[in-house]
């Protein structure tokens, strides 16, 4: 068995499995692709004293900053179910099961897409989810923000102070965010909000998005609008479908944790993106998974 394992190879996971590696326990990575997200991302310029990077670039230093230590690093291969023991299990898609002392989660968080119309051939093109890394891209430009609930809020206060102007569109006929974001927004002079717009397509030139057509739904009318950017804010779903009978989670399915990164059952721990952490990038990940990893170390010397 392991003394530590590792579910996730993202910045979260590979983070972990160096702080546990370092305390020289038989320490194993399991993941369905090495790197997450980070894998998707283009360019990186808020990961603190590299001042630009790109996502396959840092999955590459990620790689060989693990294969330093003696990491048995397992790829391709999916976890479904978590149950504990005389040692913490867990069982793999494929039906063989890892054994170990103790174990982290790093699953991650995958964003909700619109499933509309040029949505995939424009991300990382104009199509962006999160705002703190890629707003700065937009200075002066017009985007807009799908979304109304308090991250898409958040997210147009944000950018307001950034770009040209910020227009909201809302599916549904009612903000779902909290008030005083809602009060916030509607004082900025450059945030529009549009209520009961369905987005029905993602335009572009063949290289960037050059505006978003929507429905309005009250009237049926289809409308136009020109922008650089298009922030869809409906959700960041964590990747904890398969934890739902074994641990704590919130209504929203993140792994509840407290400051040592411990979870629910007993020498399992999490970390990163799938936790209810309250903010998602990468410098925190890695931060919470050195957290998790020395919390479980701490959990074996105790044990
Ligand atoms: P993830 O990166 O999601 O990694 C999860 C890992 O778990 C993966 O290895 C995955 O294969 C694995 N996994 C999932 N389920 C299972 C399972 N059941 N069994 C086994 N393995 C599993 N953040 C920034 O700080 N700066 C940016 O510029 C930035 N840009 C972004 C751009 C995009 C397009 C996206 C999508 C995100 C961006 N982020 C950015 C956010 C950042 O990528 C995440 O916060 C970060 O990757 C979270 O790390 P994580 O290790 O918690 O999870």
């Amino acid at each position: 068995p392991y003394e530590v394992l590792v579910v996730g190879g993202g910045p979260a996971g590979a983070s972990a499995a160096i702080y546990a590696a370092r305390k020289g326990i038989r320490t194993g990575v399991v993941a369905e692709r090495f790197g997450g997200q980070v894998m998707d991302t283009v360019g990186i310029e808020n990961f603190i004293s590299v001042p630009y990077t790109e996502g396959p670039k840092l999955v590459a230093s990620l790689e060989q900053h693990v294969k330093e230590y003696e990491v048995d690093v397992i790829t391709e291969q999916s976890a479904a179910k978590l149950s504990k023991g005389e040692l913490i299990e867990v069982e793999l898609a494929s039906g063989a099961t890892l054994k170990s002392r103790s174990v982290i989660l790093a699953t991650g968080a995958r964003w909700r897409e619109m499933n509309v119309p040029g949505e995939q051939e424009y991300r990382g093109k104009g199509v962006a989810y999160c705002p703190h890394c890629d707003g700065p891209l937009f200075k002066g430009k017009r985007v807009a923000v799908i979304g109304g609930g308090n991250s898409g809020i958040e997210a147009a206060i944000d950018l307001a102070g950034i770009v040209k102007d910020v227009t909201v569109l809302e599916f549904s006929d009612t903000l779902r965010a909290d008030d005083v974001l809602v009060k916030k927004a509607e004082s900025l002079a450059n945030v529009t909000i549009i209520k009961q717009a369905m987005t029905t397509e993602v335009l572009g030139d063949g290289n960037k998005v050059i505006g978003l057509q929507y429905k309005d739904r009250r009237t049926d009318e289809t409308h136009v609008l020109d922008l650089a950017g298009i922030f869809v804010q409906i959700g960041l779903v964590p990747n904890s479908e398969w934890l739902k009978d074994s641990l704590e989670l919130t209504e929203r399915g993140e792994i509840v944790i407290d400051g040592h990164g411990s979870t629910s059952m007993p020498g399992v721990f999490a970390a990163g993106d799938v936790t209810n952490t309250p903010y998602k990038q990468i410098i925190i990940s890695m931060g919470s998974g050195a957290t998790a990893a020395l919390g479980a170390f701490d959990h074996l010397i105790r044990n």
